[in-house]
């Protein structure tokens, strides 16, 4: 690479900044798991630990009976389909899924990206122009926020969950031709589930759509796991959902934008993401129906991962723990202060539990926590060994009595 200088210099550059994070305790290392992902994973080091960290919601990231339906799907349709799918990368099992996720949604139609990032990047500039105001919640997710960023359209920002300031941008964006809410439906660093009732109304006062991200959602939400729009009863005044394959609905990846026929054509002919980027692999495809199939068929999934939600969320309160108050899967375990995060994180490890320690700039400054995510594949007994472990670490570093 001999005497090139400015090559040398952008590689130090990069160095001293990695050096830089490793110092502020900012850097982030991986784990390696060596099994399967499940409510028990293996790591590198051969340490079975229980795991809380993970968005497997439902259980079936690592199950037998998605392998098996991935399995059967590629042998049906081969490994690939080498094409972007209005070249000749559709086939029946991509139409199926699509029309498997509108109807489970309560939407007329869906289009399948290659991950729920690119979904939120190619949603916003095919529909809207500066003609428009897009409005957006201010903790809303990254793909939401750099999707807006490619679009032309007017951005107005409301305060997190903040239904008056909400009314205040909406009166603010009043001589744009179209309004669009945009909103997480359920926020994954708090559980925070947006108040998809009120945000209707407003949207109805003031004459706006509504578009939802339901990655922290979509499988479990609501009476029979439909969303946020079922858990809120507004099923049906949803414009635009957006969600993963890659959390609940499986856990492998991909993405989707559900709405109205005329809304997701238009995706299909300008979406950037959907034109120039690979169909989704077969397997996913076909394992993702399946798994639409089963809740279309059972609430069970879903009634298991409420039942451990309520127990762990009761069980680590009576310990003595702050959390925040909730309902939803994600259980912000409060710590508040960084190192005392990341030391209570380490020593769980050693107790054989896995959870991650959240801190500034990842969660506010002063709310350090680690961030506990309950599957349906977890059994009670594993949350006790959980919570004795949460216990006994507590106790050593003088968190709870
Ligand atoms: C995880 C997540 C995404 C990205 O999903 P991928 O399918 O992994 O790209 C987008 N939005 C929200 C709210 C998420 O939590």
């Amino acid at each position: 690479m001999g005497t090139n200088t400015s090559r040398q210099h952008f590689i130090s550059n990069l160095a001293g900044n990695l050096d830089n994070l490793r110092e502020q305790g900012l850097f982030k290392k991986e784990r390696i798991i060596a099994s399967r992902q499940g409510a028990e994973v293996v790591c590198d080091d051969g340490r079975t630990l229980i795991n809380l960290c993970a968005n497997n919601y439902l259980g079936l990231s690592g199950d037998e009976s998605m392998v098996q339906a991935s399995i059967e799907a590629t042998e049906k349709f081969g490994y690939g389909l080498s094409s972007v799918r209005f070249i000749c990368g559709t086939q029946t099992v991509h139409k199926q899924l699509e029309q498997a996720i509108a109807s489970f949604l309560g939407t007329e139609d869906c289009i399948l990206y290659a991950a729920a990032f690119d979904a939120n990047g190619g949603v916003f500039e095919p529909l809207f122009d500066e003609n428009d105001a897009i409005i957006s919640d201010a903790l809303n997710h990254a793909s939401i926020i750099d999707g807006i960023r490619l679009c032309k359209a007017a951005r107005y920002r409301y305060a997190h969950n903040d239904m008056a300031d909400l009314e205040v941008q909406l009166q603010a964006a009043a001589d744009k031709r179209h309004r669009i809410i945009v909103t997480d439906g359920v926020f994954s660093m708090d559980g925070t589930i947006a108040q998809l009732d009120k945000i209707c109304e407003l949207a109805d006062k003031y004459d706006a759509l509504v578009m939802i991200d339901e990655c922290h959602a979509s499988g479990f939400m609501g009476a029979t796991g439909r969303g946020t729009h079922e858990h809120h009863n507004v099923i049906g005044k949803i414009d635009i959902i957006t969600g993963t394959l890659g959390k609940a609905l499986g856990g492998a990846m991909g993405g989707f934008t559900a709405g109205r026929k005329e809304v997701i054509n238009t995706l299909r002919q300008k979406s950037r993401p959907y034109l120039f980027s690979n169909t989704l692999a077969p397997s996913i495809a076909g394992a993702s129906l399946s798994v639409l199939q089963r809740l279309s068929s059972s609430t069970e999934l879903r009634d298991r991962l409420h039942a451990n939600t309520e127990h762990f969320r009761r069980e680590i309160v009576a310990l003595g723990f702050t959390i925040k108050p909730g309902t939803h899967p994600v259980v912000p375990v409060m710590l508040f202060d960084a190192p005392v995060a990341q030391k209570f994180a380490a020593r769980l490890y050693e107790l054989g539990v896995f959870v991650t320690g959240f801190f500034y700039p990842v969660v506010p400054m002063g709310q350090a926590r680690v961030r506990v995510q309950l599957s349906a594949a977890h059994s009670i007994e594993q949350l006790n060994t959980a919570l004795a472990a949460f216990a006994q670490a507590g106790r050593e570093l003088g968190l709870i009595k």
